[in-house]
């Protein structure tokens, strides 16, 4: 079965009255070169970070099972979280003779991850495995689903993922590799670069999809790298005192760009003193009218630092 082919796609959904709903976010993959790539790139991230372990992927929103079938190609095991009760019937019969994939019929954003993790993947991490996340993400919660991700987990250390392979909207994907100093840069590339590098692989024409989403897609590569405590070697070392330096910082980020025109002197000065918030830029290098755009994740750990001093 050829589950990248547009009429056999349509084929697979009209067996079972389904049409693609707009509202989950479903665009399906018809251009096989599109899944194969992102599977393979998904694997080489994993591999590279873990070493001749065994592999396992979760993959968020299998649809008609595209990319999973090519990611079982290449891990030991796939878990899919599919939302939609007709794709998940749909899915099950399809991969029903695959003895590495498994479906978990559910809302991603409602899953307790760390306990699907230990629930499903205990044999893979138990031989020094490692797991993954793979998909193509439905574009209405698009940076719902990363924070998600990178959230799940105490935040002093790594983020237990060797890699994290997803395909998002290109002007998510640019936001979230934006350096600082750039346009696209905002308060979630800072909340992310807080717990992973992020890195643009491809783009992906509409076409490759059915229906055509209105917008190119780009495919990244993020990789959970140690943490705050890694960005910030100053932050406290119990874990109760990094797990509130770190939400001092995600504070001082959010507020930083919820009016992104402000100076930081204004942006802060609800919780901080204008004062206190000059001095702490001033000894840090940067001028008094500086916005958060130009501070990196390591930036804003060292201001907080120094707002909390
Ligand atoms: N992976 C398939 C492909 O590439 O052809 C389908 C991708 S489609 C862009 C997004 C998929 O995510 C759909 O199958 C949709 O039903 C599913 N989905 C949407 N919201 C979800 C959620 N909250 N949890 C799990 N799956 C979800």
């Amino acid at each position: 079965m050829d589950l990248c082919s547009p009429s056999e796609v349509k084929r697979l959904l009209e067996s079972r009255s389904l049409s693609p709903r707009k509202a989950l976010g479903q665009n399906f993959l018809i251009n096989p070169s599109v899944p194969q790539m992102i599977a393979e790139r998904s694997y080489e991230a994993a591999r590279n970070q873990s070493g001749d372990g065994p592999l396992g992927v979760i993959e968020i929103g299998p649809g008609v099972g595209a990319l999973t079938a090519r990611l079982a190609e290449y891990y030991d095991k796939v878990v899919a979280v599919e939302i939609d009760r007709g794709l998940a019937d749909l899915f099950a019969e399809t991969f029903a003779d695959s003895d590495n994939v498994e479906l978990v019929f559910g809302d991603f954003m409602k899953i307790d991850l760390p306990g699907l993790i230990s629930e499903r993947f205990s044999d893979i991490l138990a031989s020094s495995g490692s797991v993954s996340v793979c998909a193509n993400l439905p574009y209405y919660i698009t940076s719902p689903v990363i924070m998600k991700i990178l959230d799940s987990f105490p935040p002093g250390g790594r983020v237990p993922f060797s890699s994290v392979t997803v395909m998002v909207q290109t002007e998510v994907a640019n936001r979230l590799a934006a350096p600082a100093g750039s346009s696209d840069y905002g308060a979630i590339t800072a909340a992310v670069a807080l717990k992973a590098d992020v890195r643009k692989l491809f783009t992906v024409s509409p076409g490759s999809f059915y229906p055509p989403p209105k917008v190119t897609s780009s495919v990244i590569g993020v990789i959970p790298h140690g943490g705050i405590r890694e960005v910030f070697g100053d932050c406290p070392s119990d874990d109760d005192g990094c797990k509130a330096f770190f939400d001092a910082v995600s504070g001082v980020i959010s507020a930083s760009f919820a009016q992104r025109r402000k100076t930081l002197v204004n942006a802060l000065s609800s919780v901080y003193g204008k004062d206190t918030i000059r001095s702490a830029l001033l000894k840090l290098g940067f001028r008094e009218d500086v916005r958060g755009e130009k501070l990196s994740a390591s930036d804003f750990c060292k201001l907080t630092n120094e707002l909390l001093r």
